[in-house]
């Protein structure tokens, strides 16, 4: 595969991406965003917390190995053993009152919008769509402070029994408390201290404290499902969050309540503009249970399209019955990419999908049912515009708006996913595939569906890599969508 061509690909696609965006009427966005508040722990702050409370209380506290956070010394009993060990955690805790308290002790260093609607909606509105509606169903007043204060940016409110789309900030519900992730960074080298024993923090590393609070449903207010309309026009929607569903609730409801709501809600989201396109976005579901229903239920036959990571696929394959697809995936030998796309090919036909768009480092894959209506090129340019945001996230951390997203076209395409492509090649070429020629312009055509498959931009020293992924899924369904629009 030659580079600079692909290079050049990229710069291509930007700008012809960028031409049809405005195309677009409007993209839903829901459910999940929390705020996640960072703070990298110095010595100072270290010794601030300790004297907070009794060491041999600490001592005691560590040993019981807290599972959940449900006062602050669990927090320090927690920290503490994640600092000796020099190794990541995430505790959940159901109430705000550690964010209360943490805020009031010890502050953070910045915090930012997390969850992937936030993230999703904050990208879309600075890419100027004309209109994007997030629709988050626990969005307090402070989380309301994490969208962007843009005019495209639209959240649906409750005014005098009438559904009307307003600025996040006008749209809180007031009164509830707020989902916020605290993410401990600390350093190897740190020294510690407690009730006479002495440790060095073995590496860098973090803690962090995930918000759940039991009160919180992914679901969708009643009024505003029952006057959805008032959100349209809109051509697309971004769902997630759907890992949040829990097998069961102590009000008695339990998953298969929130995975049939949810249904409905997807249901009349097309029954409102048949041409309608909706993308779920994956990410880790720890639960097997519920990995499962959303993708067989939710997903399966009710959406259009897909994005996730080569972790995700492995997940997914799994709950399916792909045990040796799912292990060859996630044990990335020579073969991996090789089993990546049969993988992905597999969830293409398990779950009834139009697409299938799976993101790793170096490279992106995506897999279309026979008669979509766009051409493969048009496909290889919503992922390269992906790659783009991917570049500029990457580079700065954030996007402000699409001619800062331009920066990405600076950042090389990665050699190591050229090379890991030129490996596929082999495999696709004897498979009959594809010619050498049409894999050099990354198509690739099987008995039952095509491929898209691109070399992607990577920053060798990013800044931040969060919400990445999730950048490149909006990136290119919103690309994909637009260009649909123009045609
Ligand atoms: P997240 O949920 O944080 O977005 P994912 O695992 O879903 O994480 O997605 C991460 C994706 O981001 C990877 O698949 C890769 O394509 C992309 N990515 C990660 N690091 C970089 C980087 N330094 N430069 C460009 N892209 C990156």
């Amino acid at each position: 595969m030659d580079i600079q061509e692909w290079e050049q690909r990229h710069t291509d696609a930007f700008y012809n991406v960028k031409k049809s965006l405005p195309y677009l009427e409007g993209m839903f966005v829901a459910y999940n965003s929390n705020i996640d508040a960072i703070k990298h722990l110095t010595d100072e702050d270290l010794c601030r917390l300790m004297e907070l409370f009794d060491e041999v209380d600490i001592q005691k506290r560590v040993e019981t190995y807290p599972r959940e956070i449900n006062e602050p010394l669990d927090f320090m009993a927690r920290l503490l053993i994640s600092m000796r060990e020099g190794k990541a955690a995430e505790i959940p805790t159901h109430t705000s009152d550690i964010h209360e308290w943490l805020k009031a002790h010890l502050g953070f260093d910045y915090a930012r919008m997390g969850g992937q609607a936030g993230i999703i909606s904050n990208l879309l509105a600075r890419l100027e769509l004309k209109k994007v509606v997030a629709y988050i169903p626990w969005l307090s007043e402070e989380q309301a402070d994490y969208f962007a204060a843009s005019d495209n940016l639209l959240h649906p409110k409750l005014e005098d029994g009438k559904v009307v789309l307003k600025p996040p900030k006008e749209a809180f519900k007031p009164g509830i408390e707020s989902k916020v992730n605290w993410i401990f960074e600390y350093s190897r080298g740190l020294e510690v201290t407690c009730n006479g024993n002495n440790f060095t923090v073995p590496r860098d590393n973090r803690l962090i404290i995930s918000s759940r609070p039991k009160w919180i449903r992914l679901d969708m207010d009643r009024e505003i499902y029952e006057q959805l309309e008032s959100l349209y026009p809109i051509d697309g929607a971004m769902l997630s969050g759907y890992q949040m569903i829990k097998e069961e609730y102590e009000d008695g409801s339990t998953y298969k309540d929130y995975v049939s709501h949810s249904v409905k809600v997807i249901e009349k989201l097309k029954a409102l503009n048949p041409e309608l396109r909706i993308h779920v976005e994956l990410t880790s579901i720890q639960n097997r249970v519920i990995r499962k229903a959303i993708l067989t239920e939710i997903v399966a036959r009710h959406v259009h399209s897909l994005g996730l990571d080569t972790v995700e696929v492995a997940n997914a394959l799994n709950v399916l019955g792909h045990e040796e697809l799912s292990y060859s995936v996630i044990r990335k030998e020579e073969n991996g990419i090789t089993s990546l796309y049969h993988g992905a090919v597999q969830l293409l036909k398990d779950l009834s999908l139009e697409r299938v768009h799976v993101h790793s480092l170096g490279f992106y894959i995506c897999i279309l049912a026979k008669g979509h209506p766009l051409t493969l090129k048009e496909h290889r340019d919503a992922l390269l515009f992906s790659s783009t945001l991917a570049g500029a996230k990457a580079l700065t951390g954030d996007i402000e708006n699409l001619d800062e997203a331009a920066a990405g076209l600076e950042v090389p395409v990665s050699g190591k996913g050229i090379e890991d492509l030129e490996n596929f090649k082999l495999y696709c070429v004897g498979k009959r595939l594809c010619t050498p020629e049409e894999f050099e312009f990354g198509y690739l055509y099987g008995a039952d569906h095509n491929a898209v498959i691109i070399p992607s931009k990577v920053v060798e020293k990013p800044k931040s890599t969060v919400g990445i992924g999730d950048t490149i899924s909006a990136g290119a369904f919103a690309a994909m969508l637009a260009t649909m629009k123009q045609k």
